[in-house]
This record gives C-alpha cells, structure tokens and sequence, in this order.
C-alpha cells in the first residue's frame, strides 16, 4: 500500500501531508451549465452567487474537510471554467486528480449522457486509483426532473463511483458531498 517514498509522499496523488492530514486535488467535469462552479462556491464560501464565476482559464480553489477521527483532507479544487469544450485540456487537467466529481444537472438528460462521456476519459486518462463521485445537482428543481434518482445509482453503481444528489442553490448535501468523498480516500497506514 505504501508508495515507497519517505513520509508517505506521493506526488501522483496530489500530495500527502502526513497520514492524518492529506491534501487531494480534486477535478471537476461536466456539460457546461450544469452548476459546478456553483458546487464549488457553494462548499467553499457558502454562498449562492452564480455572477461570480471565473470565465477565463482554469479556476482553483481550496477548502479543507475534518472528519470526525481527527483527519483532515484538504481538496485543491479545478474548475474547468468553461474549458469542457478543449479536449486538449483533459491530459494536464487529470494528472495528478485522486478525485473526480462529474456532475450533471437533474433536469438535463443530455448532460447526464455527457456525464458518462466523462467517465469514460477518467476511465481512460484518470488515474487508476481515482476516487470519482457522481453527481446530480439541481435537486431543487423536482418538478422539472428527467433524470430519475434510480439512473444516477445504477450508472454509479456500474462504475464504482459515490453517487449524491445536491442543490448548490439550497446547499442541500453539497458539504455531505465532499464529506464523503473524503471518507473514501485511501489513506496511508500509519507507521
Ligand atoms: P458550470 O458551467 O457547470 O460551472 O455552471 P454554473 O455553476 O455556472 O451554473 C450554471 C447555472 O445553473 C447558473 O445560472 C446557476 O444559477 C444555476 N445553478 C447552479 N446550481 C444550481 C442548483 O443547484 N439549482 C438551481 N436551481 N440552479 C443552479
């Protein structure tokens, strides 16, 4: 299990801290539009505010998650900022990922199917070991749902993925979704 290098440090994982505290980075994908710089700004400034979003380059943020064993994960979060259309990206934008949460929106069934689209890049590209998350945002939006909940868990459960549903809009499991996803991290033995 041990990377084999002092301390635990493994550079292809985004870098260990040390056994109790890790710091991950985590990639973003997903259709554009579909609320995932909303996701982002929502668990790391716990605000709603869809004008702020950067629109040029890639953007990044980070926010720490303590879990109740004293450990802490801190996510050194991509954002894609509209760069989804670039295949070109994808190679530099996954290297080095532990995390991947793709995300597609509720009420858009062509972004669920480009959801798996991106699952097969990670699948092809990601690293082996990568922890992806599926997510359906938008929850909030029930009345205009296409996409049933039994999908969601059926392409996940397929895929070895976490599935959640969240609203940026409401925050509704967005914080659950990055508790979670730091549950599942692999994490070193201590030595
Ligand atoms: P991105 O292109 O995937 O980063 O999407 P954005 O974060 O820019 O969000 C796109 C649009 O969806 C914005 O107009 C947001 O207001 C809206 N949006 C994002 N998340 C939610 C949500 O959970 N519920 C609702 N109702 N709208 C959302």
């Amino acid at each position: 299990k041990s990377s084999g290098l002092p301390g635990g440090l493994n550079s292809d994982n985004g870098g260990m801290v040390d056994a109790k505290n890790l710091r991950v980075k985590l990639v973003l994908l997903g259709d554009s539009g579909v609320g995932k710089s909303c996701i982002v700004l929502r668990f790391v400034r716990g605000q709603f505010d869809p004008t702020s979003k950067v629109t040029v380059g890639a953007s990044f943020l980070s926010q720490t998650v303590a879990l109740q064993d004293s450990t802490t994960v801190k996510f050194e979060i991509w954002d894609t900022a509209g760069q989804e259309r670039y295949a070109a990206l994808a190679p530099l934008y996954y290297r080095g990922a532990a995390v991947a949460v793709v995300v597609y929106d509720i009420t858009s069934p062509e972004s669920f199917t480009k959801a798996q689209y991106w699952v097969k890049e990670l699948q092809k590209h990601g690293s082996p070991d990568i922890v992806m998350a599926l997510v359906g945002n938008k929850a909030d939006l029930q009345e205009k749902r296409e996409v049933t909940v039994q999908d969601g868990i059926d392409y996940a459960e397929k895929n070895g993925m976490f599935f959640i549903e969240t609203s940026a809009k409401t925050a509704d499991n967005v914080n659950q979704l990055f508790e979670e996803i730091a549950k599942r991290l692999p994490r070193p033995s201590p030595s």
